[in-house]
């Protein structure tokens, strides 16, 4: 058994806090009676209705994917071009990506069907940790590191606190290999970062996400998340 606000939240109706309000607000039935008391435990075969509609019940699954370049981070293209999800073709459950990586950034990706804890990790204030590793145009140097880590301005807002680490210089070529690590989760962050000092981002991925690392993982592979690994994202 468990309190009905959380199977709500669980089956990606809304926060926990606004199924609450749902449920005061009489909008919520379980097998074709109003609840209006927030203490009630359903069962697996209770039917829901929030506002007439059943809500899905699925068993939460949670997958680790190391994403392909060139594909989209979604469930569906309108142009037709290779999503995501086209790489869990077995898997019967409505997964859909936390977050996004860009079209051409591979690396860590969650796929779940879990509307709690993806808005949980989407939160602003959840602050996961990401790790990126980014081929870049230039030879980057020590201070520009510093400017990184320090925080730039990108679109009117500087960005928080980051960790840098020159991986390697190809001075021939002209290119430079740098780890970052942030905790903020800005719409195409590391490009805009980069490109803000000079070093256009050529390459990107991420390595880490949380306490998920895409060691061992080949590009395109995925595997589903331990029970303690779902824990520790949490
Ligand atoms: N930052 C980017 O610029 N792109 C990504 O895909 C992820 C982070």
């Amino acid at each position: 058994m468990e309190r009905l606000q959380k199977v709500m939240a669980h089956a990606g109706v809304d926060s926990r806090r606004k199924c609450e309000t749902l449920i005061t607000q009489g909008r919520v039935k379980v097998n074709g009676k109003v609840v209006t008391e927030l203490g009630v435990q359903v069962n697996s075969n209770d039917r829901i209705e929030v506002d007439n509609i059943p809500i899905d019940r699925e068993e939460p699954v949670y997958f680790l994917l190391n994403k392909p370049r060139n594909m989209i981070t979604a469930v569906s293209d309108d142009k037709g071009r290779p999503v995501v999800t086209d790489l869990f073709m077995g898997i019967e459950q409505r997964i859909y990506p936390v977050g996004r990586l860009d079209y051409d950034t591979t690396g860590a990706l969650i796929l779940t069907n879990d509307g709690e804890l993806s808005q949980l990790l989407m939160h602003p204030k959840h602050e996961i940790e990401k790790v990126y590793v980014a081929k870049v145009k230039g030879v980057v140097l020590k201070k520009t590191l510093r400017l990184l880590e320090k925080g730039i301005v990108i679109e009117g807002r500087k960005t928080a606190p980051a960790k840098t680490k020159l991986l390697s210089v190809n001075a021939e070529k002209g290119t430079s290999i740098v780890q970052i690590t942030l905790h903020e989760g800005r719409n195409r962050q590391v490009k805009k970062m980069f490109e803000a000092v000079g070093h256009p981002v050529q390459k990107l991925t991420r390595e880490v996400y949380g306490n998920l690392t895409i060691a061992g993982l080949a590009s395109g592979e995925w595997r589903e998340l331990k029970h303690f690994e779902i824990q520790q994202l949490k």
